[in-house]
């Protein structure tokens, strides 16, 4: 191994792996193995090559036993959830294949598992699950796997897809819970229906800026002559008018540009945050949302706002009400469910590069709910935790929850809202 010393590359890229962290570490194990891997069949004879055993700690080891071990034993029917299931041969892969007597149905034991459909290897999911974990950029993420930023947003809405499918919105509320709405501006990023932005929603994409970029897409969709012609006044805004018009809670329910995101919050961290309508929830939205999910032992606290006292009126629960401008009543509080909406920022960030599209918000805040629930734990364990549910290894309930997903299906989805007839 002496030439390898010798060589300045290699000595200075030692002195560098001091310096990286636990989870850079991690990462960069699995994918030397995962290139040694490759190195070794493309060459097909046998190179030996050690990695430094000072890297190698015990977390990384617990962490390829599981990459490598094979996923949980299959007890129930993936499809149906019966129990009364056999095994059914094997696919061309190799694969246990096994089949229900009740349903009727195959399926191969990697059913459900998006890591297995998918061109990464085990140390690439490793990192995109690290990246979700540290709130990493999208382009960190694909700098990471080395891979495009498309092939690392795509496994990452696969990710929080997988954990919609697991859990849903299960948690129930029966002690003092708080409930409140927070607003977001609707986005269709990434929407390219010039006509759409126009006629229906009656704005620009937001990235247009300056008047001349305006001018300039009006035109290509020969809607600045129509609005001209019909609209003056529209196509005048439209120019001439700042984007932050759509800013303000005054607007939200003349606009409809704006949608809510319907949040509660107890004392043992139950949460559901869910996007729920465009404009403001009223008071048929929050009880079809919360009638099912908060128990009549429950104190609920809420603000004044109206579209609450329809439900507990109704459910007969007893509520308390903060008033605008104060924050605490006695000993209750809103504190919980705003210091939620503080980290919900921070998860969907302001920077346009991070904000998601409404289209898929329900299914970031479905990640940002799994995250706030095992808050607990250390990054390293969330990190082991999560790569344990996306390979399989969970208990039969959760396993038989796990469904394919393709980002065809992804990205063709409606938006996850009641938009009211707006659009
Ligand atoms: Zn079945």
């Amino acid at each position: 191994m002496r030439f390898l010393a010798d060589s300045q590359n290699y000595s200075d890229w030692l002195r560098g792996i001091d310096k990286l962290t636990q989870d850079q570490k991690e990462v960069l194990f699995e994918r030397l193995k995962s290139e040694l891997g490759n190195s070794v069949r493309k060459a097909n004879n046998t190179v030996e090559l050690k990695v430094e055993s000072t890297v190698v700690t015990k977390e990384i080891s617990r962490i390829r036993e599981i990459a490598d071990k094979p996923t949980s034993p299959i007890e129930c029917c993936l499809h149906c959830g019966s129990t009364r299931i056999k095994k059914h041969g094997k696919t061309r892969g190799g694969v246990t294949r096994y089949i229900c007597k009740d349903c009727k149905k195959t399926f191969s034991e990697n059913y459900g598992l998006i890591t297995h459909y998918s061109h990464l290897d085990n140390w690439q999911w490793l990192a995109i699950i690290q990246g979700v974990v540290l709130h990493l950029s999208i382009t960190d993420i694909a700098k990471n796997i080395g891979t495009s930023k498309s092939t690392a947003w795509s496994c990452r809405l696969k990710i929080y897809k997988t954990i919609e499918s697991i859990y849903g919105h299960s948690d129930t509320f029966n002690n003092i819970v708080e409930v409140d709405g927070k607003y977001e501006r609707l986005s269709f990023k990434g929407c390219k229906d010039k006509e759409f932005f126009i006629d229906t929603l009656k704005r620009m994409p937001r990235h247009h800026r300056s008047r001349k970029e305006r001018t300039e897409y009006l035109d290509s969709c020969n809607k600045y002559r129509e609005l001209f012609e019909n609209n003056p006044s529209l196509l005048k805004e439209m120019i001439y008018h700042s984007q932050k018009r759509m800013d303000g809670t005054r607007t939200i329910d003349k606009n409809h540009q704006h949608i809510c995101i319907l949040t509660a919050i107890d004392r043992s961290n139950n949460i559901y945050i869910e996007p729920v309508t465009s404009g403001t929830a009223n008071s048929i939205d929050v009880y079809n949302k919360l009638h099912e999910r908060i128990s009549n032992d429950a104190v609920r606290v809420t603000d004044d706002h109206r579209s609450y006292k329809y439900f507990v009126r109704t459910e007969r629960i007893e509520h308390i009400q903060i008033t605008g401008g104060t924050y605490t009543s006695g000993a209750y509080s809103l504190s919980r469910v705003n210091s939620l909406h503080s980290a919900m920022d921070k998860f969907i960030s302001k920077d346009m590069e991070r904000k998601p599209a409404t289209k898929y918000l329900d299914l970031y805040l479905m990640m940002f709910w799994w995250l706030q629930k095992n808050k607990d734990l250390s990054q390293t364990q969330m990190s082991e935790l999560l790569f344990n549910i996306m390979t399989g290894h969970v208990d039969c309930h959760m396993r038989a929850n796990m469904i394919p997903v393709t980002i065809d299906d992804l990205v063709g989805r409606p938006l996850p809202i009641d938009t009211k007839g707006f659009f």
